[in-house]
């Protein structure tokens, strides 16, 4: 009895494959529209290895990062010594968070947010961070304040160590867009180091955006957010807006809630 079914399915499916076997030309249009080719491997398959190994363009040589380095093509934000290369954001004047002995600086409560005054596009940014030991408040109000890249859109810096908080805006996330993959946050007092890809939006003439931006984020070493589509700008209330940009300054949050965050080692390689 099974052997019978079996053998009339076969049937079934030999006789509807024949029948539904499209014509080569239409088999072609189908894989056309819906499967990537890639062109430098169409045509006739080399057969020597040498065939695809290529040598130009050469790769330029980078002295990486070890051990808190800068790595020998990257541009330093800041590394201690001043803050020089840094303006308040509110007016443009010379920013004045504390600067510290030690190689960092810490928001200086309530005088606003501070931005590079070089403007950057795509880049790989390194930033450094720490929250106080001493915890004060709860929630939202524990130790905020945030990488903004580009000059708005913020990736979350905050104190989560035992400290919930909505998903979305806890530290790593992009703010209100991307809740973080993951919570790599090392004890409060001791410093985080994050790594972002982000790649710029892109505008048509009449400053409508063609193409997402784009935000890649490691968090100690932990992927947290993974080429995820910067939706807009990132605000406290409402929806992401997003206005047409070009290249922007690096910008950092002052929560204006007493956070003491402290930043050290920033630096970027332009993409
Ligand atoms: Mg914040």
């Amino acid at each position: 009895m099974k052997k019978v079914v079996l053998a009339a399915l076969v049937l079934s499916i030999a006789s509807c494959t024949e029948a539904e076997k499209p014509e080569p030309t239409q088999e072609k249009e189908a894989i056309g529209s819906s499967v990537i080719v890639h062109e430098e491997y169409t045509g006739v398959e080399p057969t020597k290895p040498e065939e695809t190994e290529f040598y130009e363009p050469k790769v330029p040589v980078v002295t990486p990062s070890v051990n808190g380095s800068v790595p020998s093509d990257a541009i330093v934000l800041f590394d201690g010594s001043s803050l020089k290369g840094w303006i308040r954001s509110k007016d443009s004047t010379a920013a004045n968070w504390h600067l510290n002995g030690d190689g960092s600086m810490t928001v200086k409560d309530k005088t606003g947010n501070i931005q590079t005054k070089q403007h950057f596009g795509d880049v790989q940014l390194h930033i450094e961070w720490s929250s106080p030991a001493a915890v004060e408040r709860d929630g939202q109000n524990r130790a905020n304040s945030g990488v903004y890249l580009n000059g708005m859109y913020e990736v979350q810096v905050l104190d989560n160590n035992d400290n919930p908080t909505y998903v979305n805006g806890q530290v790593g996330s992009i703010y209100k867009q991307h809740t973080p993959l993951a919570m790599a946050s090392v004890p409060s007092g001791e410093w985080n180091a994050y790594d972002i890809i982000y790649r710029s939006p892109e505008f048509n003439e009449a400053g409508e955006k063609i193409k997402s931006g784009t935000m890649t984020v490691m968090h100690n070493g932990i992927l947290i957010q993974d080429h995820v589509e910067i939706k807009g700008n990132t605000p406290y209330t409402g929806w992401p807006k997003n206005p047409a940009h070009g290249k922007g300054p690096l910008m950092l949050q002052d929560h204006q809630d007493n956070s003491r965050v402290s930043y050290r080692n920033i630096w970027v390689r332009e993409l």
